[in-house]
């Protein structure tokens, strides 16, 4: 049997079908064939709701895995090029940068995530993803290399090779190697808001169907319309891990309108009614999100197993900043997949251990960059000056026309629609 048939028969386990999860099992389902792939996941169903912001996908990561997965076709049908317009505004409202989407450079078209994820399970073969099967242990057997993996509802499930890919909070990475998140300084508030063209309308429009900044004093909003018309709000603040424990005010405990009046007095004091307004209109619940990441000063990476692996945030949880790590998580995919199969004349035994290792390598080199740019945007985010450096990141050399760029925009626009372009 040859190596590339021998991978093919492996019982591979996945650990989680976020992103990352089943973005592995279709490549190893559709582009090699594999039989045997099983995604665990501790949802009850498919139906369990995905909450979170819309995301965009990149071309050298996300959307590469797209294409490459042969679901570009389907991706266009649900994917809004339009949500790329970017509006960058101060605390008093005064906008800083409109950059309206551009149709024919659509790079970065965003999806909602309930969007993406419908997308890939329905990529799968039928029965690949077993529900209601929260990881709780594993076991590896030393003597035929397999392992034994325990789940809460009392079954267990035998592997040849296991990829965690359970997410930042990852069960299966102390298996793996002994990495701690850090606590990146950055606290999120999250909350939604229903009808917002009628409830905050001057909101709305700043926003512009895609993506929108406030951001002073080392903090800010970040706004995006979703799929479902609700807009997704961030309010990120420089703070200590635990400044609301810390402040004796318990969102658990409090009401909603309480907490509503915290947040407008102790972050918001001198900042704008427009953005006030946003917490007047909030539906409840405020979710707050102390950001965590893997450790980049020096980066660790670990010494490889030679049949559990890592993918996605389980492997590196960076900040949101830069809106990477859904991307990262598909280039894992992507890059297990090759390192997997790949034709190695030397090789007279099938090698898991040392393909594990050539993926894990490649993994590190570029979470390295992509890391370092998380960590640049969200410094830039939180700065003094943030309004003039996110201009800067966003148009480089260009910011000296930036007040032109809506012109120029609507008018490339008109003459693309006339001409029915479409991504
Ligand atoms: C506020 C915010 C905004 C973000 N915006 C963006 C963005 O715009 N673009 C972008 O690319 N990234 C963004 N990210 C990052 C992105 O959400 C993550 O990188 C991405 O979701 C990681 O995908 P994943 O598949 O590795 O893990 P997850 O999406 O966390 O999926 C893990 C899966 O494993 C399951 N699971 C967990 N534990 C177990 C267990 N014990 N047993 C079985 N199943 C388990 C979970 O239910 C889940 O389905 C953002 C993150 C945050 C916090």
């Amino acid at each position: 049997m040859s190596i590339n048939e021998k991978i093919k028969d492996l019982n591979i386990l996945i650990i989680g079908a976020g992103p990352a999860g089943l973005s592995l099992a279709r490549l190893l389902q559709q582009e090699k064939g594999c039989k045997n792939v099983i995604v665990v996941e501790r949802d009850v169903d498919r139906n369990t709701r995905i909450g979170g912001s819309s995301l965009d996908l990149h071309e050298s990561t996300g959307l590469r895995f797209i294409k490459r997965a042969n679901l570009f076709e389907d991706f266009k049908n649900i994917c809004r090029p339009e949500g790329e317009s970017i509006t960058i505004a101060n605390k008093d409202g005064k906008v800083i940068l409109r950059k309206p989407h551009l149709k024919i450079n659509s790079k970065k078209p965003e999806i909602d995530r309930g969007d993406l994820r419908r997308l890939l399970i329905d990529s799968l073969l039928p029965d690949t993803i077993l529900w209601n099967h929260h990881f709780i242990s594993l076991e590896e057997q030393p003597l035929d290399g397999t392992t034994i993996v325990t789940f809460k509802n009392g079954t267990s499930i035998k592997a040849d090779l296991v990829i965690g890919a359970d997410g930042a909070n990852s069960k299966i990475r102390p298996y793996v190697n002994d990495i701690s998140l850090k606590y990146s300084g950055i606290t999120l508030i999250e909350f939604e808001i229903e009808n917002p063209k009628q409830v905050c309308p001057e909101i709305y429009d700043l926003v512009d169907n895609g993506l929108f900044y406030a951001l002073s004093d080392e903090k800010g909003f970040i706004v995006q319309l979703k799929g479902d018309g609700n807009l997704i709000i961030y309010l990120s603040c420089k703070r200590d891990e635990n400044w609301i424990k810390e402040s004796g005010f318990d969102f658990k405990k409090k009401e909603f309108k309480e907490i509503k009046e915290f947040i407008k007095n102790n972050v918001l004091s001198d900042w704008s009614d427009i953005y006030k307004n946003l917490l007047d209109n909030a539906v409840e619940p405020f979710i707050t999100r102390p950001l965590y990441s893997i450790p980049f000063e020096p980066m660790i990476e670990w010494k490889s197993k030679s049949n559990i692996t890592l993918i996605g945030d389980s492997a590196h949880t960076i900040v949101p900043y830069a809106g990477k790590g859904i991307n990262e998580g598909m280039a894992d995919s992507c890059d297990l997949i090759d390192c997997l199969f790949e034709v190695d004349n030397e090789e007279k035994e099938f090698n898991l251990h040392k393909r594990l290792n050539k993926y894990e390598s490649l993994m590190h080199q570029r979470i390295l960059e992509a890391g370092n740019d998380s960590n640049d945007a969200k410094e830039i985010v939180h700065d003094n000056n943030a309004c003039n450096l996110l201009v800067d990141r966003f148009l480089g050399s260009y910011k000296y026309i930036k007040s032109l760029i809506p012109f120029y925009t609507y008018f490339i626009n008109s003459l693309t629609d006339s001409f029915g372009y479409s991504i």
